[in-house]
């Protein structure tokens, strides 16, 4: 039978939608096994202060290198681990190495290096881990005072269950870690839900840092950011700083903390602590 143009392009959506799912599914084999193997890595992205350059945090991101040595994006591999479940243990995997690398760092130093360590948590593990447990037995475990570590989380983990989130994150800051709202303004939460959590600082996304200079709207929304943050009692860090220019406008427009590349990019935990020394003494 002659196929017709219509069904010839469904097959070849569905094809391509197969490949795609086969890749997924490839993906996610390998994923698993670099888990088991300890094949993932964490880089270190300082977080400075705008106004004096000081580190005051590292925010920890995950890096994944196959055995044929090709490096995957986490843009790509966390979405693949959450829809499988397999963000359950590559997020305690994170907690636990990021704890553990800050506490190495005060031990080469031989006192409270003095910075926190941010590492990201995905709405899934919020919802099926253990949360509170988990932080709270990687902390023990490396010794550090709950303080040193900051959570970060998306807009997208309390809106599916805004009264759940609340008490989970009430749970983790007794524990004594900063909370921070990843990637604000780009996810639909209400205020009235942000100002209920016990959140202590905004991360502003960086779609409207990076080009902000060269458009109006976009330094419309940091300034209408930051003032929330300002009455809300929190402290704002802007991501994706690409030039002095940005971090000099943003410190002047009130924001206290910065990351991006005009600082550093992120750093192998060797340079990231290199990078401390140089930068604080
Ligand atoms: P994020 O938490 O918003 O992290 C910031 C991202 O911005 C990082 O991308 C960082 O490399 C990038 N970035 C920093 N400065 C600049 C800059 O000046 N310009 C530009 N263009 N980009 C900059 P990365 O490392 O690719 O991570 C992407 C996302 O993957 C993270 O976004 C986070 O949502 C997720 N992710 C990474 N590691 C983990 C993890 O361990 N657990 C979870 N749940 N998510 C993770
Ligand atoms: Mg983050
Ligand atoms: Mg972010
Ligand atoms: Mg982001």
């Amino acid at each position: 039978m002659k196929k017709s143009k219509g069904s010839k392009a469904a097959e070849a959506y569905s094809t391509q939608a197969l490949d795609s799912a086969r890749e997924e599914f490839a993906m996610e084999t390998s994923l698993r096994r670099a888990i088991e193997n300890d094949q993932l890595h964490l880089v270190f992205q300082p977080i400075c202060d705008l106004a004096t350059g000081r580190v005051e945090s590292f925010e920890a991101l995950a890096r994944w290198t196959d055995e044929g040595g090709s490096a995957y994006s986490p843009v790509r591999f966390i979405p693949v681990a959450e829809e499988s479940g397999l963000i359950v243990p590559l997020g305690r995997w994170a907690i636990d190495t990021a704890a553990r690398t800050l506490a190495g760092w005060d031990q080469r130093r031989g006192r409270d290096c003095g910075v926190s360590v941010a590492v990201n948590l995905s709405p899934i593990q919020l919802q099926r881990d253990n949360i509170a447990e988990v932080v709270g037995r990687a902390l023990d475990q490396a010794g550090l005072a709950g303080r040193r570590l900051k959570l970060e989380l998306t807009e997208s983990a309390i809106i599916a269950d805004p009264e759940r989130m609340a008490r989970v994150l009430m749970s983790l800051k007794a524990l004594g870690p900063t909370i921070a709202m990843d990637d604000f303004g780009t996810g639909y939460s209400n205020l009235a839900s942000l100002q209920k959590l016990p959140i202590d600082l905004l991360k502003i996304d960086r779609s409207f840092v990076t080009g902000m200079l060269h458009d109006r709207d976009k330094v419309a929304i940091v300034r209408a950011i930051l003032s929330l943050a300002q009455a809300l009692g929190m402290a704002t860090v802007a991501e994706g700083i690409e030039t002095v220019e940005v971090g000099q406008t943003l410190a002047a427009l009130g924001c206290t903390y910065g990351q991006g590349w005009a600082y550093a990019r992120p750093l192998e935990a060797e340079a990231a602590y290199a990078f401390l020394l140089e930068r604080n003494g």
